[in-house]
Order: structure tokens, then sequence, then C-alpha cells
């Protein structure tokens, strides 16, 4: 059957009348765009509202110019340099402001490449297993030499990696997929970081790195990638080891640049070898975006990137995936240019006072005198006080409610609901 110009409206069509117009098979003949795009409304229309959703942790605020931006990168394979230099050189340009923004220090073989050693990835996911692989292999080159093993003996050898338990799930796939023992640190309950006291005994010369977290997504937290770092400077000349750290900034790469009276966290530190983060969480720009940034592409370019030649000059590849749309490094450069640094530091100012308000609010909710809610974020309790623009609480479990957290997450859903049919 061909599809006609002005078919049936959807309920008169012969795709409504089917018992499932979905039959788990692609359709013999095609359907009228308006009935597909019907059809796809129709799924969307049962999820939450996205400008309702409170967990989906991306940005879901566009401006209609951005939209447009959006469009022109879904149209362009970011994996193919030759064809799309330019795309290209929007890439690294915006590579150059978010390194510049970490105070990465300027690579020496920064004019062969025109950008820093980082690259645009889909997400801190595919960012963290970058970092990751890097430091392995950094270590690894490290070992053999310390140890005189040849290659194949070395890559026999387990190696771990420091992280606290509020990591993400995005580094057990690192665990998982690429060989790599996880030592854990429990941080207290009260500062929900980790304790540089504490990393000593898990380091030793089978250890690749360290993961400092800048904003855990529990209550938003900030490791204290300063402490830690001079406490490695201690530990590294005691062991005679080279242990650095990554710092998983997912969502504090775009907060704590524009956060005052916070010590220095990122490159200005020297044992910070590498920064992930989320674009597309407080860099504002759509789902899929990510960034890692490196201090420096030595031993990066035999180990962890492709090398492809064109046009006389030398790309590198970092990126697990080859081809994908290049949305995300088109909205994250409009972002950038759009807000600016003024723009992103008003809009965390925003964030921390809607933040204020809400925890005020928590705090004042009682029964029989007491506060339901116990504020575990930072700024509720820690003496650092600065942490992401979140509220974190718990209900008082002396209280004895007959209700829970979870209980409450349902009420506040079926208000999301609500909100939709009004
Ligand atoms: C969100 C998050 C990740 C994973 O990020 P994606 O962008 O969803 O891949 C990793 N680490 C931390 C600390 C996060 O908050």
């Amino acid at each position: 059957m061909t599809t006609t110009s002005s078919p049936m409206p959807y309920y008169a069509s012969h795709i409504a009348r089917q018992e499932r117009a979905i039959d788990m098979e692609i359709p013999d003949s095609g359907i009228d765009a308006r009935h597909c795009v019907r059809m796809v409304e129709d799924y969307h229309l049962l999820d939450f509202s996205e400008r309702l959703n409170t967990s989906s942790y991306v940005n879901v605020v566009f401006e209609p110019e951005e939209e447009r931006v959006a469009m022109m990168g879904l149209k362009v394979n970011l994996a193919d340099q030759t064809v799309y230099p330019e795309s290209f050189r929007m890439h690294n340009d915006t590579l150059n402001m978010i390194a510049k923004l970490w105070h990465c220090p300027v690579p020496d073989d920064f004019d062969s490449y025109g950008c820093y050693a980082g690259a645009g990835t889909v997400g801190s996911t595919e960012a963290c297993l970058l970092a990751g692989l890097a430091l392995k292999f950094r270590w690894r080159k490290w070992y053999a030499k310390k140890k005189g093993m040849a290659e194949h003996e070395v890559r026999g050898v387990y190696p771990n990696l420091v992280i606290s338990t509020m990591f993400q799930a995005a580094w057990e796939k690192l665990f998982k997929y690429m060989d790599i023992e996880p030592r854990f640190i429990a941080p207290s309950y009260k500062t929900f970081t980790l304790d540089p006291n504490k990393i000593g005994d898990h380091i030793d010369d089978q250890t690749i790195g360290v993961v400092c977290i800048m904003g855990n997504h529990y209550g938003g937290q900030y490791d204290p990638v300063w402490a830690m770092s001079q406490k490695l400077d201690e530990i590294n000349k005691a062991k005679g080891l080279e242990v650095g750290i990554h710092v998983d900034a997912a969502s504090g790469g775009f907060i704590a640049p524009f956060q005052e009276g916070l010590p220095p966290w990122d490159f200005r530190l020297p044992n910070v070898l590498s920064i992930s983060a989320s674009g597309h969480k407080f860099g504002n720009s759509c789902c899929g975006t990510g960034w890692v940034v490196w201090r420096q592409r030595k031993g990066l370019s035999e180990n962890v990137a492709i090398n492809v030649s064109y046009l006389g000059g030398s790309a590198d590849s970092y990126t697990l995936n080859f081809s994908r749309p290049a949305q995300g490094i088109y909205v994250q450069f409009y972002k950038l240019l759009r807000l600016g640094k003024e723009g992103y530091a008003e809009q965390v100012r925003n964030q921390m006072s809607v933040a204020t308000f809400l925890r005020e609010g928590l705090k004042s909710i009682k029964v029989d005198g007491k506060s339901i809610f116990t504020i575990l974020d930072a700024v509720g309790m820690s003496e650092q006080k600065l942490c992401l623009p979140v509220v974190t609480a718990m209900i008082n479990p002396d209280l004895g409610l007959p209700f829970d957290d979870i209980d409450l997450q349902h009420i506040i859903a079926q208000g999301c609901e609500v909100g939709i049919a009004h």
C-alpha cells in the first residue's frame, strides 16, 4: 500500500484499527509521517514531563536557537574529521575553553594539535572509562620498568584504583570491563568525602590512581582534592610511587569553577592528571555530552588514542566509539558562548539559593516540635559549606514515622502527574 498525502485522521486509519499498532515487526509498508509522529508522541506522553523530572540528571531546557543548533549537529558524524573538519575544530575550540576553565597548563605539543589533550565524549561514563584506561597504561609502563617485566608479563598483573564508596556506577563499568580492582574507602557519614588520612593503607605499587569525586551524586559533597594531592606527595615519596589523581567532576566541573572560597581542586594541583565532567549536567548541553581533559598528551598517543592523519595534520581519536552525532558538541559550544563565565556564575548562584530555600523549608517541617528531616548535604552539616546545588536530607529515624523516603518519593511523583494534568 502506498501512503497518501492526506491520510485519514489517526483514529479512523487502518493503523489504529489493528489490535496492536506495533506488532514486534517492522510494518510491511510505510506509514504516513503524521501517523508516525502521532505514535511517537503517544509513547512520549506517558513518560514524565521532562521539565518535571527531578532525576534525569541532564539539562532539558533549551532555547529555540539551541534546538536549531542541535539539529545541525545531528547530521554531522563527529568521527569523520576529514569530511567535517570545521565541526571538529568546534570540538577542539570547546575542549580548549573547558581545559582552560580547569586551569590546565598548555601542553608542549599544543601547536601541532591545536588543542589540549582531551575529548568530547558521550557523557561522563565514557570520559571516566578513558581516564581510567589512561591511568592503567601509564601505570603499566611504570610497573614494567620498575620490575623489569616484559609487556606480556605486566599484562597479567591486576592493578587497582582507590575510590570512595560514593562512586557513581560508571566506575563499576571500568572495574568490570577493564580488569581493574576497586579499592573502596568508606567515608564517614558526617562528611561523605574521602579522608586523606585513610588512603595510605590502600595504595601500593599496583595502584594506578586515586579518584576524587567533585560532587558525589548522593549529597553533592566534594572530595578534598587539595588535601588528597598533598597526602599523595607524602605517600609517593615514602613508598617510591608515582600515583596521581583523576577528578570525576561529572557534576562539579561546571559548578566548582564558579564558586568562591573553594581551594584549588583542578589542574592547579600537580598530582591531578585528568578531569572528566558531564556536559549535559551543569554544563548545560544536551544529553550525551561529556568531557575528559588530560594534563598532557604524553603516554596517551601511543595507548589510548588512535591516530588518524588527514589533510596534512595529525588528529587523535580518544573516544571508545567512532561514529556519533555532533549535537552535544554543537550545543556545548553554543552554551559556553551564550552564557559566558558570568552566566554560569549567575546560574550557580541562583541554583544555590534555590537549594537554600528548599533546605530551610525542609528544616522547618516539624512534628511535636521536632524536625522531620535531618539535613545531610555539605552546606547543611560540614565545615566546607560548599557543594553542588543540591539538598540532601533523611527522615529522622527517631520519630518512628509511618512513612519513609520512598513513600515520599511516590507522593512527590503524584504531584508531578497532577502538574501534567493542569
Ligand atoms: C553522573 C555521574 C557520572 C556518570 O555520568 P554520565 O554523564 O551519566 O555518563 C559519573 N560520575 C559522577 C560523579 C556522576 O555524578
